[in-house]
């Protein structure tokens, strides 16, 4: 099967930490240009900016959205007004909004769109809604705390409008839970703390209902230090899961769950593929429309100002 000619948007960590060796070890894909403002990818083409890329490199069919999200819209606008299949990063955009915007846009277009969630392949996370399909949940707690400054140092735009602060990191846990547990999900309350210096908020706690009003505990954390938290656990009628490490590892009272075979990013680009073949969406914004809502309704804590 040929290969399907891709260009990465966005020269940052996400890009050249997973999406770049996931693109060298596909059998789908074939990395054919980049384009960033400051970066440069040896022994690739690189661009500026998407609109010298296109230019330049017409036979580029897909692209990887991996900027911050407040440049997501208008680059992924870009890209489907030219016919090219778009694979944006989470989060999906900065407004609910623009994403519905650009689905309506790719069906029109007859191109593929994948709001991905790298969370959610994970290779525990399947086996684990395997596991919870047959059981009646009593409630969920999640912890998601990380250090910031080893995570994710220098990148300004986390706390910029539309950054989302600790729900960067956040919005993955959300992710994974609007995939374990089928059903829709409710923001009950939520407190969000800001640092005086900051557009958004560096912790937060949530309450949310699920499907069958089972209460989620959300507990996110940007200032933790030592080894970072990534868990959801699970009471449920018959046992206790426990998802850890961002959804790599499972155990169910104390013993390991059998995980998938594959990598996060090898997963997600297998996904894509078979959009981008059957010219396909795959648009699920719950777990930014959780977010909204936290910010819709959320009392807002000042503490103090942040530095690196
Ligand atoms: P980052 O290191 O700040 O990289 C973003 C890059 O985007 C920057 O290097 C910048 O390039 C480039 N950029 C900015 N505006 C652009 C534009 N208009 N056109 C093309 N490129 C542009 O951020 P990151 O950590 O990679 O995160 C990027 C996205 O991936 C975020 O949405 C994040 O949530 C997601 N993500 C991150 C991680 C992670 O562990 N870091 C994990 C999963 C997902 P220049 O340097 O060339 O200016």
């Amino acid at each position: 099967m040929n290969h399907l000619k891709l260009a990465i948007i966005g020269l940052g960590k996400i890009a050249r930490d997973q999406h770049i060796p996931a693109l060298t070890a596909s059998d789908e894909f074939e990395l054919v240009a980049a384009a960033s403002p400051q970066g440069h990818l040896d022994g690739t083409p690189s661009f500026p900016s998407i609109a010298e890329l296109l230019e330049s490199c017409p036979e580029v069919e897909a692209v990887s959205l991996c900027t911050p999200p407040q440049v997501r819209y208008e680059t992924a606008r870009y890209a489907l007004e030219r016919g090219r299949h778009v694979l944006l990063e989470k989060p999906p955009g900065v407004t609910v909004g623009e994403i519905q915007e650009l689905a309506e846009l790719a069906l029109t277009q007859g191109v593929a769109l994948f709001a991905s969630w790298h969370s959610r392949h994970a290779p525990a996370v399947e086996p684990a809604r395997a596991w919870l399909a047959s059981r009646r949940i009593h409630n969920v707690t999640i912890t998601w705390k990380e250090d910031v400054r080893v995570w994710h140092p220098g990148q300004r735009w986390i706390w910029q409008p539309g950054g989302l602060g600790v729900f960067d990191p956040g919005i993955n846990a959300l992710s994974i839970l609007t995939h374990l547990i089928p059903g829709t999900f409710r923001l009950c309350a939520a407190d969000l703390s800001y640092p005086s210096n900051c557009d958004t908020p560096i912790a937060a706690q949530l309450l949310l209902a699920g499907p069958t009003g089972f209460p989620i505990r959300a507990d996110l954390d940007f200032l933790h230090e030592g080894p970072p938290c990534w868990d959801i656990a699970v009471e449920t009628n018959s046992g206790r899961l426990h998802l850890s490490r961002g959804g790599n590892h499972a155990q169910v009272d104390g013993k390991p769950l059998p995980t998938q075979a594959h990598t996060e990013y090898a997963s997600l680009y297998a996904h894509f593929a078979e959009l981008v073949r059957a010219r396909r969406l795959d648009v699920d914004i719950s777990p930014l429309q959780l977010v909204a809502d936290a910010f819709l309704s959320g009392r807002r804590l000042s503490v103090a100002a942040f530095s690196e």
